[in-house]
């Protein structure tokens, strides 16, 4: 068992396939997006199902694929059929531009859930968030993925000025469709110009939503035991929505989530900047197993040690969300 020095099991691996993606969503992609690397610095498929069969040994039970975005793969489909050989549940985080050509190749693996990003109702607007022109594409397959019973999470991230003035648009989506909305709170990553002005906190986000509908007509919903948001709901609406506050209001308490990063780097914190290389001891020969442990024993509390997140100065080494897949 994966259990860090402050109890926590580790059960949860989400996999970064690719650094490449279809989008340049301003939260995750730099302006200047990212250099491309060569292929041998990657994990390769045989590579990405050997670390994911270590971390399956090692008490692992569910496994997230990422990005980039994880269907431009060009061996998504094999990959995804190869994974969901191993006793684990899989799910997926994906833009859905591509969704239309792995629907089937989803469920015969088994997949049950998907986490699809959209930052606005507004096609204007989602393309001016993710420099790209896919709305009518993506709004299809989120459409196609409910029709076919997907657990479907919409993955929003709020940003004040941006998209905030969206998020009663975002809840009534849950009055008759049976969707669940994630509110993710704008989080600092290399190079994408965070800063607290920008960011719509879990308190704001509640607070609007109860001046809207009123404190009595807001439920608490279903949060697993590990769950990264706080889940509500407004009465008698058929879904739910949630917040994911890892900025003012984190979660770490309840962590089980170790990060594969597709250079095949280790993170056991999405804010931490330590990373083991994993790819490099599967190349060389060396015990990989140790590695993963030893990185989880040193795991911090709290999101890597780093306390606050003040504006003035606040730098801390990661990577861009891109490199990281969430
Ligand atoms: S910030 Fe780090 S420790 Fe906290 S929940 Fe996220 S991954 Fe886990």
């Amino acid at each position: 068992m994966l259990i860090d020095s402050h109890n926590r099991k580790h059960t949860y691996l989400r996999i970064s396939l690719t650094e490449r993606c279809n989008l340049r969503c301003t939260y995750c992609m730099p302006e200047e997006g990212i250099q491309l690397r060569d292929r041998a610095e990657f994990m390769t498929q045989e590579e990405t199902l050997e670390l994911a069969k270590k971390f399956v040994a090692l008490g692992v039970t569910k496994i997230r694929l990422t990005g980039g975005e994880p269907l431009i793969k060009k061996n998504f489909r094999e990959l995804l059929q190869q994974l969901s050989k191993l006793p684990v549940e899989i799910s997926i985080t994906t833009n859905g531009i591509l969704l239309d050509l792995y629907f089937d190749d989803l469920e015969k693996a088994g997949v049950k859930s998907l986490n699809i990003s959209l930052d606005s109702l507004i096609e204007e607007k989602v393309n001016r968030i993710s420099r790209r022109n896919y709305f009518e594409r993506i709004q299809t397959n989120i459409h196609e993925a409910l029709r076919r019973n997907f657990e479907v999470k919409l993955n929003c991230v709020l940003m004040k000025g941006e998209n905030d003035d969206e998020l009663i648009d975002f809840i009534e989506l849950t009055r008759e469709k049976k969707i669940s909305i994630r509110f993710i709170e704008f989080m600092p990553f290399d190079g994408n110009q965070w800063n607290w002005s920008k960011t719509v906190s879990y308190k704001t986000i509640l607070d609007r939503v109860t001046n809207n509908y009123g404190e009595s007509f807001i439920e608490k919903a279903i949060e697993g035991a590990n769950s990264t948001s706080r889940n509500f709901r407004i009465k008698n609406f058929t879904g739910d929505f949630g917040i994911i506050s890892s900025v003012t209001n984190p979660f770490c308490d309840t962590c089980n989530r170790i990060r594969l990063t597709a250079d095949g780097k280790l993170k056991n914190c999405l804010f931490s900047g330590d990373e083991t290389d994993l790819l490099k001891a599967l190349r060389n020969g060396d015990d990989v197993t140790s590695l993963i442990q030893k990185s989880i024993a040193g795991k911090h509390k709290e999101r890597a040690g780093l306390k606050e997140f003040d504006d003035a100065g606040f730098t801390f080494e990661n990577r861009s969300m891109i490199r990281i897949g969430g």
